[in-house]
């Protein structure tokens, strides 16, 4: 098997499981007890916490664990509308290539009397930051812009983005999902008010994530309950997820200066390779993107069925957003960006990890190749 989407979910790292077993062994403890066992498994959460601080150049006390990307969207998303509606401001501005997580949430939040700005990208999948200035109005409260898009890989002006919301006095919040540990990122350089990443991303185990909130704000509890996490989250830590997290982002971001040039020179061979093959395009070409994610359209032929044979074939591949498999329309973010329906339904994307080989891209290569020919020929 080819395994090229890494973008719904990396392979967990060794370091992360070498960090989780003894949590949930001998270090099994609840973190909140007061007696030697739970206190040993508080140190653990701490260190971890202490852990990903360094990784992300931000302050263990920003940091809350959450279950996830899809949490911590949320969680940045209500807290940026409870603190803009506490001094009268009522409007969300968005790209339109956000994520499910922040766009539903943000449908959610207009249902409860908060205007919401849609910005869209240009051509090439890049949400603009003079598009976002001119979006802003003085009831603004907050800008939500994605580091890194998780369909076609475009890199967006988050820190540019984010001096803009400084400026004028709105608080901004960049999903990094799928940028933290696969791109060098420092929270406090950024200098963005909310920051969300997800564990699974990275090598970490599924059902993990952080939400950093700039010092001084208290993120609006999702969850309702224990005291944990300062009353940002309620409930009983995982602590051996926490751990494996901690553990996955301390070892990615150590191996950037060999995994970055490495998934370059794949995506590169990638994108060679398929852009020889008649009626193909690469998606937001041209515009700077993750290391690993390759997206393409080809012309006449639908993804599901080209999916599913490239899966035959051992390649394992996906339409764009996992969560969203199985949508027989377009994407959002390819409607959003004007890809014309003949393309946009033969879309592909392929996202490489760093045991991913050059032979390995050959073959991928190959196999659409011949896949897209037949399917052309029958089609
Ligand atoms: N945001 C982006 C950009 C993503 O790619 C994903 C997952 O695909 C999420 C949020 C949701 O993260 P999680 O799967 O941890 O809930």
């Amino acid at each position: 098997m080819i395994y090229a989407d890494h973008a719904a979910t990396a392979p967990l790292r060794p370091e992360a499981l070498a960090a989780m077993l003894p949590l949930l062994g001998e270090n099994f403890g609840n973190p909140s007890s007061t007696h030697s066992a739970g206190q040993a498994a508080a140190r653990a959460l701490a260190a971890a916490r202490g852990e990903m601080a360094a990784a992300l150049g931000c302050i263990a006390r920003e940091i809350t664990f959450t279950s996830g990307g899809t949490e911590a969207d949320n969680q940045a998303l209500r807290t940026a509308a409870a603190l803009g509606a506490a001094s009268g401001k009522r409007h969300l501005v968005v790209g339109a290539i956000e994520h499910p997580a922040v766009l539903r949430t943000l449908a959610a939040l207009s249902e409860q009397g908060f205007a919401v700005t849609l910005v869209p990208p240009d051509a090439q999948g890049v949400v603009r930051a003079q598009a976002v200035a001119q979006a802003l109005r003085p009831d603004t409260a907050a800008v939500s812009v994605m580091y890194a898009n998780n369909e076609t890989g475009t890199l967006q002006p988050a820190a540019e983005i984010a001096a803009l919301c400084r400026a004028r006095g709105v608080l901004c919040h960049t999903d990094a999902v799928q940028a933290a540990g696969q791109l060098p990122l420092s929270f406090a350089a950024l200098d963005v008010d909310f920051l969300s990443l997800s564990a699974h991303k990275f090598g970490g185990p599924k059902g993990t994530g952080a939400l950093i909130a700039r010092r001084g704000i208290t993120p609006v509890p999702l969850l309702y309950g224990g005291r944990q996490e300062r009353g940002a989250r309620a409930g009983t830590e995982n602590t051996a997820a926490i751990a494996g997290m901690a553990a996955a982002l301390t070892a990615a971001c150590r191996a950037l200066p060999q995994t970055v040039p490495a998934l370059i020179a794949l995506r590169e061979r990638l994108i060679a390779g398929l852009s020889k093959l008649p009626a193909a395009r690469l998606t937001g070409g041209g515009a700077p993107r993750a290391p690993g994610i390759v997206h393409f359209c080809f012309a006449g032929v639908e993804s599901e069925t080209l999916l599913l044979l490239l899966d035959e074939a051992g390649v394992c591949a996906s339409a764009g957003s996992a969560c969203e498999a199985g949508a027989l329309e377009p994407s959002h973010v390819l409607r959003s960006m004007g890809v014309p329906e003949i393309w946009a339904h033969g879309a592909v994307r392929f996202s490489l990890g760093a045991e991913n080989t050059p032979a390995e891209i050959d073959a991928i290569i190959c196999a659409v190749r011949e896949i897209v020919t037949r399917l052309r020929e029958n089609g």
